[in-house]
């Protein structure tokens, strides 16, 4: 584990161009195999020719290969798996996703794939100058609440650590600060909507957690205001992890003064691509195309994952790591107006707390003219308050259809389901 940190402190800095030729001849030996262990690649040439030795390969070359959507692998697992993989990649591991979508994906990677993603998490934490001596906590899924005696093997293979404890993310929110005042971490890492709960309830009840000296999110498009509100309740720097069950890490926030995501292109090539395919040019966004580097048990070769982001400029740290500024989530959490257009709809939440303690809230649009406000809170609006909501979720979203509210006492999400405060139906 430290040899392979030693090489990626070597590779973020190798310049743009030599990154993308370390890549694509790693990609051919990806290819070769797909081509040849797989019946999904099997059946296309492409994949076998760009896999010759004898074939160069190039930016066009590369983007002649057709992509795989998000259904094309639920639809087609078995001929997607690798029928061998190289002894030496370890053995095949199983991958269960929770599927925020409601359909969760099974797949596999390979032992060595799982300690690519191990590295990446390490990379993370040395970015950060994080204390491996302390106390890590973390609150997700699939996960119990349990003590355990290392921050995970990836770290703990290398580094002495301080224990970590864990617990699920369904808990009741003020369980969990109660949990948390009582365990003192110095880290803590959630998804983005659990953590903002869980920052206004330290803000509304003042309760302290005097250690915590950082806090991560990942899973969740970042919420615009999340970062001050750690830093207001906990005095703690928020760093995000751009991740996804199916790939493992795509971009890390650069180490310095910079809210820049590098994509750990060692691990995964990641195009961003406009609506007619071609790649993105720093401050355009659009679609985030991945192809996993390392994974031979299950070759994902330019995935189509479902994600938009934005492309940036070189990062001012010098780093020749690929640099996304924003990811702006799905497709499917844009707003549509009447005149058929999209954007991906702002709606920050001092806007909703100024009218009313809201603890969730979710928009649902049904179609152009139709959109559903779903709201937690202990009773429902008044009108007068249903009218100033009103008026400011239209200002915001620049939307000017028809908004209906639905009162809901329970959290709006089920345990373990993953929060997008924008949903479009159409
Ligand atoms: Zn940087």
């Amino acid at each position: 584990m430290l040899a392979l940190q030693f090489q990626l402190q070597q590779s973020q800095w190798w310049s743009a161009e030599q990154i993308r030729d370390q890549q694509f001849q790693q990609l051919k030996t990806l290819l070769a195999h797909a081509a040849l262990q797989t019946d999904w690649y099997g059946r296309q040439s492409a994949v076998a020719e760009l896999g010759n030795q004898q074939n160069p390969i190039d930016e066009q070359a590369f983007r002649q290969l057709p992509m795989l959507g998000r259904g094309d692998l639920q639809n087609n697992l078995p001929a997607l798996t690798a029928t061998e993989i190289p002894p030496a990649h370890g053995q095949r591991l199983s991958l269960a996703t929770s599927g925020s979508t409601g359909t969760p994906l099974t797949g596999y990677e390979s032992e060595i794939n799982n300690f690519f993603w191990g590295a990446c998490n390490l990379r993370d934490h040395l970015w950060h100058g994080r204390d491996f001596t302390t106390k890590f906590a973390a609150i997700r899924t699939k996960v119990s609440r349990e003590r355990l005696p290392d921050w995970g093997r990836a770290i703990a293979c290398a580094y002495h650590t301080g224990p970590a404890v864990t617990l699920d993310i369904a808990t009741p929110i003020t369980d969990q600060l109660d949990w948390l005042v009582a365990e003192q971490p110095s880290y803590l890492i959630s998804h983005a909507s659990n953590l903002q709960a869980l920052a206004r309830q330290s803000l509304s009840t003042g309760a302290k957690i005097d250690n915590l000296r950082g806090v991560i999110s990942f899973g969740e498009k970042l919420p615009a205001d999340l970062s001050a509100l750690c830093e207001q309740a906990w005095q703690a720097p928020l760093r995000d992890i751009y991740s996804a069950e199916e790939v493992g890490y795509l971009a890390l926030q650069c180490p310095d003064e910079t809210t820049n995501y590098h994509v750990m292109a060692e691990q995964l090539i990641v195009e961003v691509l406009d609506t007619s395919g071609d790649a993105c040019e720093p401050g355009q966004w659009g679609e985030v195309v991945v192809t996993s580097l390392h994974n031979f048990a299950m070759p994902l070769i330019r995935y189509r994952i479902g994600d938009f982001a934005r492309v940036g400029e070189p990062c001012p740290c010098g780093r020749g790591l690929p640099v996304i500024t924003e990811i702006m989530g799905r497709s499917r959490n844009m707003i549509t107006l009447a005149d058929g257009s999209r954007h991906w709809p702002s709606f920050p939440a001092e806007l909703w707390l100024a009218v009313a303690p809201i603890k969730q809230l979710q928009l649902v649009q049904h179609s152009p003219q139709q959109l559903l406000v779903h709201y937690q809170l202990e009773q429902a609006l008044s009108e007068s308050q249903q009218v100033e909501l009103r008026r400011q979720l239209a200002n915001s979203l620049r939307y000017p259809g028809e908004i209906t509210f639905e009162h809901h006492l329970e959290p709006l999400t089920e345990p373990g389901q993953k929060f997008e405060d924008y949903i479009s139906r159409i």
